[in-house]
């Protein structure tokens, strides 16, 4: 399984220098490669082979005054801003022919100067982390890595990144094994999770409350967002107010990782099985909007599949239209809340004469629901 581990770099000055003309060569190519393809394309042409692009992109283009810069940064750059132009394409080919998995995928884009930048070195362009524990990138030099943990083995690749917001970071692509944590009794620790409003997550006897940053991030953001667009366009404040929108954003982030992963891992190190609620349940996107809290579930849910596969746990999703909510876990007669006006009640009582907690109650059927679909052996639906 391939994991990536990311770290905080500081460049120097000089280091930054040399970097910005790394990730200003990889971009050249990447533009000049991608405007060859879609005029190709245009033009009812076949599409160049990567040999025939490298050729004319960097080996032909370094010979011309306009490119002859390209021969200041290692060519092994140069090769992988168009191998990764490349898997941009196959990958947004996949999605279209549904072969591949996740969210519709764009074709890829013109990069831009102000965005994240990233330049990718591969074995091959010689990248290692020396004695002292430093990044030594070709042509640029030792760079300081603040290593907030152990890489589990020998890196394949490295990506430099500056993000909007002027950081720089390392990212590694390692191959790691799967190590299951030891096996725990499943009736007594699976878990249904019903992702909630009130709470973030509802867990087999506990609830994971709504962090309070998501939403004190949200008016930081927004304050900032009304700033900048109240700045004249190509005004020196409003490249400020941009860098203070970028970091915000970047803060977000951050946090939102964090919080995600620290709160994955207590699951999955609490549970033998988890059965979560497919998202979009509840139109909350419709209803609040696509909230901090909102573009976190899809990432909850990705990253909590993920540890499951890599722990050994199994990961079952309940259908989303499934009534969860509904149906009375004592009874099972469906008189629960419904729809967006059911959102509002906490706690409501079956005709069976069973009080119910609403997100509890939910968490219970959706639990059962996903040990029959285990025990029908169809844990994919
Ligand atoms: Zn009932």
């Amino acid at each position: 399984m391939k994991l990536r581990y990311q770290f905080r770099l500081y460049p120097s000055t000089r280091q930054r220098i040399e970097l910005a003309k790394a990730f200003g060569c990889a971009r050249v190519v990447w533009n000049d490669a991608l405007r060859i393809r879609q005029d190709a394309y245009k033009q009812g042409e076949p599409l160049p082979s990567v040999v025939a692009l490298a050729k004319q992109v960097i080996t032909e283009a370094k010979k011309t005054p306009e490119r002859e810069w390209l021969g200041e940064v290692s060519a092994v750059l140069l090769r992988s801003s168009l191998r990764d132009l490349q898997t941009a394409y196959s990958n947004f080919f996949a999605s279209l022919k549904g072969t591949r998995k996740g969210p519709k995928l764009e074709p890829p884009k013109f990069k831009r100067k102000t965005s994240r930048q990233a330049v990718r070195f591969t074995r091959a362009a010689r990248f290692s982390i020396t004695k002292e524990g430093n990044l030594r990138l070709p042509k640029i030099g030792d760079v300081e890595v603040r290593w907030s943990r152990e890489l589990p083995s020998d890196p394949s690749s490295v990506t430099v990144i500056k993000d909007a917001a002027g950081r720089y970071f390392c990212s590694f692509v390692v191959e790691a094994e799967d190590k299951p944590l030891p096996e725990l009794d499943l009736e007594e620790t699976d878990t249904g999770i019903d992702l909630g409003l009130s709470s973030y997550a509802v867990l087999r006897g506990r609830k994971v409350a709504s962090p309070k940053f998501f939403r004190r991030q949200e008016k930081k953001l927004r304050r900032a967002q009304r700033k900048l667009s109240r700045c004249q366009k190509g005004s020196n404040n409003r490249r400020k107010a941009k860098l203070v929108v970028a970091k915000e954003h970047a803060r977000i982030a951050d946090q939102r990782r964090d919080f995600i992963d620290q709160e994955t891992t207590r699951i999955v190190r609490e549970s033998q099985a988890v059965y979560l609620e497919d998202l979009a349940v509840k139109g909350m996107a419709k209803t609040h909007g696509k909230s901090v809290h909102d573009q976190s579930l899809g990432m909850f849910a990705r990253t909590l599949e993920a540890k499951c596969a890599r722990y050994g746990r199994t990961f079952v999703k309940v259908s989303r239209w499934f009534p969860s909510t509904q149906l009375c876990s004592r009874c099972g007669s469906i008189e629960g809340p419904k729809g967006l006006e059911g959102l509002k009640i906490r706690a409501w009582t079956c005709s069976c004469g069973a009080h119910h907690d609403r997100d509890e109650n939910a968490e219970i059927n959706i639990r059962r629901e996903g040990r029959t679909l285990v025990a029908e052996g169809r844990p994919d639906t």
